[in-house]
């Protein structure tokens, strides 16, 4: 690279304003950082990759791209209940395009210190554009039990919700591949769930000792309740007439089984998706306005594996329409 690779990475990726404190001992510039978890702590560490062509279009804002390939580590985190500590930067660059590192560094950067989390190394080499973070966050440790929010802890019972907004992301990927049409508001708006997620860390840790169950939807939000249904042996039914307002661009011309096919299979909403205890219902809200995020009840947790759609009147939704792929997953 024109600039050199050290150049490179004290010029963009080393804060001396920043001192490291807290968990951190020793950040950039030595051959491993060095991380001290607090007493009564264990850590909790995640990995996403971003591929260019495959995670985000070749011409996407560099600013929004920093933004994102933090917040969607970020987003492990919060469904696991850890607050975040530091992370690690792996990058590949196809050359040492200034502008292009200044802005990422500002995404990446504005979203680090929003949450506190530091950087505290990585490694940096010439090739096709991929950015790979590793983060690391802490989760208490009360009387020899974790407290980490885990997919397996999901009862029968157990009502089932979602956080934010679902669906937006997908709608616009769908938008600018050409598939769909929509107005420039309305793409400004979709667009910005997609390129700009909101990791829901406040909530996650909010959530501790009140959610049996969560996880953050990165692939849709059928597949991924999947997830947590395989890992806590136990099936769920969802009401359909929850779903539908669960699309944050409700002015968009869109028929109803499009809006669900959007909200239960869009991916890369980055919001929670968790399970509480009935008579959780109320600390469940009172963690959503404690963190400042909207939650939905979709449904509930079930003994008999599988998953059921109904309307509003608990008959069944399936075998047609957008639904018949995602009928089951016994
Ligand atoms: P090594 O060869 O020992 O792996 P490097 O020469 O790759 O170390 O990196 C030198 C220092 O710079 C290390 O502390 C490493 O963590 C840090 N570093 C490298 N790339 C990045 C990056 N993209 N962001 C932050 N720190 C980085
Ligand atoms: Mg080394």
């Amino acid at each position: 690279m024109a600039l050199g690779e050290f150049d490179l990475i004290r010029r963009y990726f080393t804060r001396p304003d920043r001192p490291y404190t807290g968990a951190i001992q020793l950040g950039v510039g030595d051959d491993c950082a060095l991380l001290q978890a607090a007493p009564g702590t264990q850590l909790a560490i995640s990995s996403d990759m971003l591929v260019e062509g495959r995670h985000f279009f070749p011409d996407v804002d560099p600013q929004t791209l920093g933004h994102k390939a933090l917040a969607v580590n970020l987003s492990d985190l919060a469904a696991c209940g850890a607050r975040p500590l530091a992370f690690t930067l792996a990058l590949s660059l196809p050359g040492a395009d200034e502008a292009w590192l200044g802005a990422f560094a500002r995404g990446l950067f504005a979203l680090a210190d929003a949450h506190d989390c530091q950087l505290i190394g990585g490694d940096t080499t010439r090739g096709p554009l991929n950015i790979c973070i590793t983060i690391f966050g802490e989760v208490p440790v009360v009387q020899g039990r974790s407290q980490a929010l885990l997919r397996s802890g999901a009862r029968a019972g157990d009502e089932l919700w979602v956080s934010g907004t679902l669906g937006d992301a997908r709608l616009a990927l769908e938008a600018l591949q050409g598939r769909r049409q929509l107005a420039p508001a309305a793409l400004q708006l979709a667009r910005a769930r997609l390129e700009q997620p909101t990791p829901r860390v406040a909530l996650g840790l909010a959530l501790r000792g009140v959610a049996s169950a969560a996880l953050d939807l990165s692939d849709g939000l059928l597949g991924d309740l999947g997830h947590i249904l395989r890992a806590s042996a136990c099936g769920a039914r969802i009401e359909t007439s929850l779903l539908a307002p669960l699309l944050a661009a409700q002015d968009v011309a869109l028929n109803m089984e499009d809006r669900l096919a959007l909200v239960l299979a869009g991916g890369d909403d980055y919001e929670l998706l968790f399970a509480a205890p009935a008579a959780q219902h109320q600390a469940v809200l009172a963690a959503a306005r404690l963190a400042a995020t909207p939650v939905t009840r979709i449904g509930h947790i079930e003994a008999e594996p599988g998953l059921r759609l109904v309307d509003a009147q608990g008959r069944p939704v399936s075998g047609s329409g957008p639904y018949a792929s995602f009928d089951h997953f016994a």
